[in-house]
């Protein structure tokens, strides 16, 4: 068994809107930091991030949309062209120099994704990436380049293997779902909230891919509110039911953790127990199926201070086979960020559930969400 590896450089919080938008890098560095203060993760670990190239950004992006992201970020791009390759909208606004900090997020990924595959290790982190909702010619929530689908890409263009792409984000995985629509040779999973109030609206069940393609997108839609125990159980099933129907040679996971009660873009109602349990399920089916060949990256969770450091944390801990800790957080972390947090720090690694609120309609929502994974067990299990 090798040592897991773990990419990061502080150049990657460079990817930035403005100031007082949700998505905010910063959350890389705190992970890192409370990795580091808890002893788990060492500079030994760490691999520095390369660069992508135009070429590769072009596996699955158009060349005039590049284009237009680097004209956009030296401000030479007119509203109205912005406006079709959507860089000016509210989630997603140009910034100075986008081109060459998005690209680095891709970069990043790329690192984690060699890794694996010229056998340095079998598994790899690069919580920069996981930018989901990125199109071959158009930026959307907050993605510009969909780093995950340029990796999943090159390793099917590079080393000719199999990937599963596994997304646990509250949002449906739409931008890497559609670049992959009409082959066989990649099966895109998602579970997310349902579309029915949440960007980006798509994800339904019935979306399962398109000519060569169809079976192998698998979307599973839940319900807003869902709980740990519905969500998890759903997870567990559908995923190794599809890991048996594609077979694949590497997987590669996309881990938001929007999903968590706390986080305030989604209205999913998770807490710890679900972040702690996706990755070590996930490193176990890696074990089972691919040779433990396992990268994975990050994506949404805008709850900084309360939410994403602790939850992925879990992605590395499993990784390295150490159990979800329980118990106070490293005192150097609490240190360093508790005094700057705007609002209550946790002071523990699992959520004390004191403000968590009683979900009504509970009974009425696992029942949903059951008939849900009836029906998405059958597709699974068609041949
Ligand atoms: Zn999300």
């Amino acid at each position: 068994m090798t040592s897991p590896l773990y990419v990061y450089d502080d150049s990657l919080l460079k990817y930035r809107f403005h100031s007082k938008h949700p998505f905010n890098q910063m959350r890389l560095k705190m992970t890192t930091d409370l990795l580091m203060a808890s002893g788990h993760l060492s500079a030994s670990d760490i691999i520095k991030p390369r660069e992508a190239t135009d070429e590769e950004l072009e596996l699955v992006h158009k060349s005039d949309f590049i284009e237009a992201v680097k004209l956009a970020g030296e401000g030479k791009l007119s509203e109205e062209k912005m406006e079709s390759y959507g860089l000016n909208t509210e989630d997603t606004p140009s910034f100075e120099g986008m081109h060459e900090k998005s690209r680095m997020l891709v970069g990043a990924t790329l690192s984690a994704v060699e890794a694996v595959m010229d056998g340095r290790t079998d598994k790899a982190l690069s919580l920069a990436g996981g930018l989901h909702h990125g199109f071959s010619g158009r930026a959307s929530g907050f993605c510009i380049y969909n780093d995950s689908a340029v990796a999943i890409e090159h390793i099917r263009k590079k080393y000719g293997k199999r990937v599963l792409y596994i997304d646990t984000d509250a949002h449906h995985g739409d931008g890497v779902q559609w670049i992959f629509y009409d082959t066989n040779e990649v099966m895109t999973y998602s579970i997310h909230e349902t579309g029915r109030y949440l960007f980006p609206g798509t994800g339904s069940l019935t979306e399962r891919g398109t000519e060569e393609g169809f079976g192998f997108a698998v979307n599973l839609p839940v319900d807003a509110f869902t709980e740990d125990e519905s969500f998890l159980e759903i997870f567990r099933e559908t995923l190794e039911a599809a890991i048996r129907k594609f077979q694949p040679d590497v997987i590669f996971s996309q881990n938001g953790v929007d999903a968590h009660f706390r986080d305030p873009m989604t209205h999913l109602a998770l807490t710890s127990r679900t972040f702690e349990e996706i990755p070590r399920f996930v490193n176990e089916m890696a074990d089972k199926y691919t040779d433990g060949k396992w990268i994975a990256v990050g994506g949404g969770g805008y709850n900084i201070w309360q939410v994403v450091p602790r939850m992925w944390s879990q992605i590395w801990l499993s990784m390295k086979g150490i159990p979800a800790p329980r118990g106070p957080l490293p005192e150097a972390f609490m240190d360093q960020y508790g005094p700057k947090s705007p609002v209550d720090f946790p002071e523990n690694w699992e959520d004390v559930l004191t403000d968590y609120n009683d979900i009504p309609r509970r009974e009425e929502i696992s029942e949903k969400n059951r008939s849900m994974l009836t029906r998405a067990m059958l597709h699974l299990e068609e041949q």
